[in-house]
């Protein structure tokens, strides 16, 4: 019976367990394997000498898909997770000395950037950067959201083909054009754009490579603000699990998937590391889209996948955890130190394959609303610098100790911590093999498949396999794309799209 069905979701990360708790509030019977010993996959933590690390996501905005995925199950939010709004949302700190806010209130930041920049243009041109972030972000919810799109054929069919208000719509997604373009017509001072460029590092893509429509991210913070959950980014994994498992899913961890079984195009279950074959009606991957392909499937079933386009990975990343006796109170809870030039440092990671040689690092100071993450007076300081995407000369054991003294440096000269060596009490890492170990990404890429491509890079393969019937894929490197909210999203799509076709019995 279809609402009997039973669902196997491989990979227990954000995307995995989304899928887990919408399928299990449905009805269906949901088992998810893990490879590793914990959940949550990226959305992990690290707890040493007093100091509580998120190890990978930290910053968290689109609340409304979490409230979702709740409501899927009648529980509200609250229920399972204590959200803590963040405004100023970020600090930025550039190579001149200047320190500028990120605050969500549009005519209160269009003051701050026409003081800052000393012109009234400049504020004005932010309050019509956010109008156009709104309209794509509007755009974004009509035709993109909440469905399995995988291309803009996709969108044309959800839509209704080729109806005006529909083409005026796809014509004001400004296919062409990108993001870096976008900003700078709107904000032309560099440290004011740098900081709206900022927005693509969410998706790990280069500003200067990314389509237009990414703008709408802007305004999506704006909407929904900057939030922290109490416990950390952690919380959301641990939260859904709760939830999954009461709903009657089966969690398992240390399962690793060694084969997606299929017969005449038709997924029939999977295989695990240990011999297991375990019969199932339908398959969630949240492992990597692409890995999925190339390493859980027969090569007949993955050849249509592998040979649709050309899967760039997206950016990866170095992060020192760094527990500090003593916190620095100029910090917020987010703050970015900006490079001294943003197209020498994307370009650098995105058209040489380099690590930037005057990174901009991304600080949480999680100790700024939640004093219990260190030690009285420490600080539980999280550092990450993207980097290329793993590529065969990359030798990161190496390489790591001279790229963290130039990190370091970047902190002390334009972060104010020159003595940030002296405040270090714990560290630990994580470089992009480890993230490629850890999580069994594409090259080490944090987030998934790059958004580069002016005309179709926003699009990801669809969360309906279009190949194989049976399998559905969920996670950054799915529909709609990486990062904590998109995710998210894309495990309820999976979930969705799977529900409805076993009760149309397909
Ligand atoms: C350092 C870092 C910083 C980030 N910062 C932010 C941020 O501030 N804000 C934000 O929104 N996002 C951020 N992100 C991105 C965000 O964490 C990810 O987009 C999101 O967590 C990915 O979720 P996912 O569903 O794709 O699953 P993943 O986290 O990729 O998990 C997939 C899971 O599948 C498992 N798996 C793979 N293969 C198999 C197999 N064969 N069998 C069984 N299990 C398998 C893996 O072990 C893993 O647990 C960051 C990520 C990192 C690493």
């Amino acid at each position: 019976m279809a609402d009997q069905a039973r669902v196997g979701i491989i990979g227990g990360g954000l995307g995995g367990l989304a899928a887990a708790c919408t399928l299990a509030a449905r009805g269906h019977r949901v088992l998810l394997l893990e490879r590793n010993p914990f959940l949550g996959g990226k959305a992990c933590v690290l707890e040493e000498a007093g100091f509580r690390f998120d190890m990978g996501p930290t910053i968290l905005t689109l609340p409304s898909v979490l409230r979702r995925i709740f409501a899927e199950a009648s529980v509200p939010l609250e229920a399972g997770l204590e959200l803590i709004e963040l405004d100023p949302q970020w600090r930025c700190f550039f190579e001149d000395g200047s320190r500028l806010d990120l605050v969500s209130n549009v005519d209160d930041m269009a003051d701050r950037l026409r003081d800052f920049c000393g012109s009234g243009e400049i504020g004005d041109g932010y309050r019509r950067f956010i109008e156009l972030s709104r309209r794509l972000h509007d755009i974004s919810e009509r035709y993109f959201f909440w469905r399995s799109v995988g291309s803009v054929r996709d969108t044309f069919r959800f839509g209704g083909t080729f109806q005006p208000g529909v083409l005026r719509d796809l014509w004001s997604l400004r296919f062409g054009r990108s993001v870096a373009g976008t900003v700078r017509a709107h904000v032309p001072e560099s440290r004011a754009a740098q900081m709206l460029d900022h927005f693509t590092q969410y998706v790990g893509s280069s500003p200067f490579l990314a389509p237009a429509v990414l703008c709408g991210i802007a305004h999506m913070q704006v909407a929904e603000k900057v939030w922290y959950p109490r416990g950390g980014t952690g919380a959301v994994p641990r939260a859904l699990a709760e939830l999954a498992r009461k709903l009657g899913a089966e969690l398992r961890t240390e399962c690793p998937v060694r084969r997606i079984l299929t017969e005449n195009g038709r997924v029939q279950g999977v295989e695990t590391e240990s011999g297991e074959r375990i019969a199932l009606d339908a398959v969630i991957s949240n492992a990597d889209s692409v890995r999925t392909h190339r390493e859980l499937l027969a090569d007949q079933a993955a050849a249509r996948f592998l040979g649709r386009r050309r899967y760039e990975p997206a950016c990866s990343g170095v992060v020192l955890y760094l527990g500090l006796s003593k916190k620095y109170d100029h910090l917020l809870h987010h703050n970015f130190v900006f490079s001294r030039d943003a197209e020498e440092e994307f370009q650098a990671i995105y058209g040489e394959g380099r690590p930037a040689p005057d990174p901009t690092c991304y600080l949480a100071a999680p100790s700024v609303t939640e004093p219990e993450v260190a030690p009285p007076g420490g600080e539980a300081l999280y550092v990450l610098v993207h980097t290329p995407y793993l590529r065969p000369q990359h030798r990161w054991s190496e390489m790591l100790p001279e790229y963290r003294k130039t990190i370091l440096a970047k902190l002390a000269r334009t972060g104010g911590m020159p003595d940030i060596e002296s405040r270090i009490v714990v560290e630990r890492f994580l470089t992009p093999e480890d993230i490629d170990r850890r999580y069994a990404v594409l090259q080490g890429a944090i987030y998934g498949l790059a958004s580069h491509g002016r005309w179709a890079g926003a699009f990801k393969p669809a969360n309906r396999s279009p190949d194989i019937r049976g399998l559905y894929l969920a996670g950054g490197s799915a529909h709609p794309g990486p990062g904590m909210p998109m995710a998210l999203m894309s495990g309820w799509i999976a979930a969705d799209v799977l529900h409805h076709d076993l009760h149309a019995g397909s």
